[in-house]
């Protein structure tokens, strides 16, 4: 099912997932008149406390999925590990943007990466892991140091190993919970960027400008724009966030993961979703990440993805929250808050953006 004529002010927009991600595409989309209704499992969940309606219950809850189907106009959702049964049960009962096809893609490490590199687009070298004996083949192929990854439910570094040259293939697997896994090749890169692109349902796309990212524990620390790199790369990128979204004949807006060296651009993932990179739009841009991806789920033109201001976005995680008073008190940072009780160490509780005039 799609979308066809714009959803009016006043329609539901169903999301599955309520944390920030969620909340702050909540406060968007009540920009617009539209109502929101979190689907989430946790109780105290972020975003409850910005839309009209919640739902608690489990994501492979059917009984409770069809009650909410019924009582929304679109459903979108704030995180990749959506179940695919989950994401399957709303086809043909109420528009799913992005669609199951581009979720399960960007699920599973394997079949993103075939799919990136089958449009001629690179990637690290690759190869499936399955057992100890795979793993001993594929580093024999791909060599060391090279990265082993779960091709499934990893974030912020969680289910990853370097192997080093002393590391036994035993180890490296065992370290990651003796799970299906890719072996990926080290990619000796001089920055780490992203692109944020939107895609509507008629095939429309925008894309913003470029940041780059700097992670500290493997969890995003800041995004800076413009990103320190040439035009030329700058628009290398783009055009190939353009070119996967496309390809996944997708609707909403991506976060896509890249690496750079020297003139090469790598792309390393997909995050079938708003991004934590695309946060500084909040404050740079015309049209935020989040009011375009509701914009473009619900059938309205896309926005202007016009940057006004440089930007360097900061991530805020445990206690770091402490310094909103004094954040609050410099002119040029705008603060973000995500009202979590609990500021538990490396959790993301907030971010600012500290905005200086465009100088390029
Ligand atoms: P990921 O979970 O794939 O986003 O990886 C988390 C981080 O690990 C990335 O942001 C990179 O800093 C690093 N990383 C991941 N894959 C590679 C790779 N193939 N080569 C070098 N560094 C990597």
């Amino acid at each position: 099912m799609d979308i066809r004529d714009a959803l009016p002010p006043g329609s539901t927009i169903g999301i599955l997932g309520g944390g920030q991600l969620a909340r702050m595409l909540a406060l968007a989309a009540g920009n617009l008149g539209f109502r929101c209704h979190i689907f989430a499992p946790e109780a105290d969940s972020p975003a409850f406390a910005v839309s009209a309606a919640r739902t608690v219950a489990r994501y492979t809850d059917f009984a409770a999925l069809k009650t909410f189907s019924n009582a929304v106009d679109v459903v979108t959702y704030e995180f990749e590990n959506v179940p695919a049964e989950t994401a399957s049960f709303f086809a043909g009962r109420v528009p799913v943007a992005p669609g199951v096809a581009a979720l399960q893609t960007a699920q599973d490490r394997i079949a993103e990466k075939t799919f990136i590199s089958g449009l001629g687009i690179p990637v690290a070298p690759f190869a499936d892991v399955a057992d100890v004996e795979s793993l001993e083949a594929a580093l024999a192929l791909i060599g060391r140091p090279s990265i082993l990854k779960t091709r499934r439910f990893g974030y912020d570094g969680k289910g990853q190993t370097r192997i080093d040259e002393t590391k036994s293939a035993a180890t490296a697997f065992a370290e990651i919970g003796q799970q299906p896994a890719i072996l990926e090749g080290f990619v000796r890169f001089d920055k780490e960027i992203s692109v944020i692109a939107a895609r509507g349902w008629s095939g429309e796309v925008a894309v913003y400008d470029v940041p780059e990212n700097h992670h500290e524990n493997h969890i995003l620390k800041t995004s800076t724009v413009p990103a320190d790199i040439c035009p030329e790369v700058a628009e290398k990128a783009r055009s190939l966030g353009s070119h996967i979204i496309a390809a996944l004949d997708y609707v909403g807006v991506i976060g896509v993961e890249m690496f750079v060296a020297g003139e090469e651009v790598i792309v390393n993932e997909i995050a079938p979703r708003v991004h934590n990179s695309g946060h500084w739009t909040m404050d740079g841009c015309c049209v935020s990440q989040f009011e375009q991806h509701i914009r473009a789920i619900c059938g309205w033109p896309l926005g202007s993805t016009e940057r006004h201001c440089d930007v360097v976005m900061t991530n805020l995680l445990g206690d770091e929250i402490n310094r909103w008073k004094a954040l609050a008190a410099e002119p040029d940072v705008r603060i973000h808050i995500y009202g979590k009780t609990e500021a538990r160490r490396g959790r993301k509780m907030g971010h600012f953006n500290r905005l200086t005039p465009r100088q390029a």
